[in-house]
């Protein structure tokens, strides 16, 4: 098999910059000419183009995707000793922000067919002390979150939605109704780190909400407290999305439906080539929600997942296990509660998942290399 002369990567921000260069580097440079680096146009800007793109009425910029997670936990006045469910397979932010604040993350197994929380673990992890579930939209596809705001209804509990990595997926209501990820909670969190859907040159996130109540209280704790300058309403933080980041985002942001076709036609690739293997499965897909493929992740089966890495690696093919560890075994997050749980779909992905380049310049020459070389290797 042809091998192909280009770097193979994980993310190629390199190349898409190539073509979005001219754009990209005059936006900067607008705002280095107005020195206006914080909270210049751009930001309001960035924000109203992003508030029209999901549908939602406030998006709240700020410093990344953590904070806008504890942005929004701080938000919704939890106090010690309440629990916040979120799933076990994930990355760790999630947990991190919840612990942090002494609020007790409960941790639920998830689907091994979406990689999503797991409903009837949801609801069997609702105890009097909840008081907010974190569903997380992992690897670009919608949780099922219709049951999930049922549930959340039923208990009277706040939903903050992690889509971190599912910018631009949108699900779908039994009543035909769509609404975009990050909107369909009373908080959506995400993040702009370079590599994620809808990236920028640095660190970014931002909180959506359609509450105007809740808009405020976000705005206020990721401005030190402040609703007026130098008068300290509640505690805060200070977390901002700075003026060159919003105006690359600016940039980006009328790119990211193609770029989310790109990553969709990668998927439908790799689909199409491991398709009924009895080794490798490919990642499944909610009926009720689209899949903007942050990553593009395998089930292996009867494969030795260290030494498949190794091979590929070995043929300039980069993989990556996302993730490697359940967070309910990390050290820093242990608890009873999660010490009595038994999670047997995450330890199972934990140990087999594996997830293949996924970006939005990979060719068709690459992709014929990467599946030629994992279906010469996975026999
Ligand atoms: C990337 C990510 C975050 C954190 O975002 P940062 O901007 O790196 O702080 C949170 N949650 C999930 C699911 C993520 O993938």
């Amino acid at each position: 098999m042809e091998k192909v002369s280009r770097k193979i990567d994980m993310v190629d921000l390199v190349g898409q910059y190539d073509k979005i260069k001219h754009e990209v580097d005059a936006a900067i440079s607008e705002v280095i000419n107005s020195s206006k680096f914080i909270n210049g146009p751009e930001v309001k800007m960035f924000q109203a183009e992003l508030e029209e793109y999901l549908g939602v009425k406030h998006v709240i910029p700020c410093a990344n995707g953590t904070d806008a997670l504890q942005i929004a936990v701080m938000a919704a006045n939890l106090v010690p000793g309440d629990e916040v469910i979120t799933p076990n397979f994930t990355f760790a932010a999630t947990v991190e922000v919840v612990a942090f604040l002494g609020i007790t993350p409960v941790f639920v197994d998830v689907d091994p067919n979406t990689f999503n929380m797991d409903i009837a673990a949801l609801e069997k992890a609702i105890t009097p002390k909840t008081k907010a579930i974190i569903p997380v939209h992992l690897f670009g596809q919608c949780a099922d979150m219709e049951p999930i705001i049922a549930i959340a209804k039923k208990h009277n509990l706040l939903i903050i939605e992690d889509t971190a990595q599912a910018i631009g997926s949108t699900y779908t209501f039994s009543d035909g109704s769509k609404k975009k990820s990050g909107t369909m909670g009373q908080i959506g969190t995400t993040s702009f780190f370079p590599s994620k859907n809808l990236g920028c040159y640095g660190d970014g996130g931002a909180l959506f909400t359609n509450d105007d109540d809740l808009a405020q209280k976000c705005r206020m704790i990721a401005n030190h407290g402040q609703r007026v300058q130098y008068s300290y309403e509640i505690l805060g933080i200070n977390s901002r999305l700075d003026s060159i980041q919003a105006a690359v985002l600016r940039v980006k942001l009328k790119h990211l439906d193609k770029y989310t076709k790109a990553r969709q036609a990668v998927a439908a690739y790799y689909d199409n080539a491991f398709q009924g293997h009895s080794k490798i499965k490919t990642p499944g897909r909610h009926p009720n929600s689209d899949h903007v493929f942050h990553q593009y992740t395998l089930t292996l089966n009867g494969v030795d997942r260290a030494k498949l890495k190794e091979a590929l690696a070995a043929r300039d093919i980069p993989a990556m296990i996302y993730y490697p560890s359940p967070l309910h075994s990390q050290k820093a997050y242990l608890n009873e509660r999660s010490m009595n749980t038994e999670f047997p779909v995450t330890e199972h992905l934990c140990a087999h998942v594996l997830s293949l380049p996924m970006h939005t310049e990979l060719d068709e020459a690459t992709l014929s290399y990467i599946t030629e070389t994992v279906l010469e290797l996975v026999k």
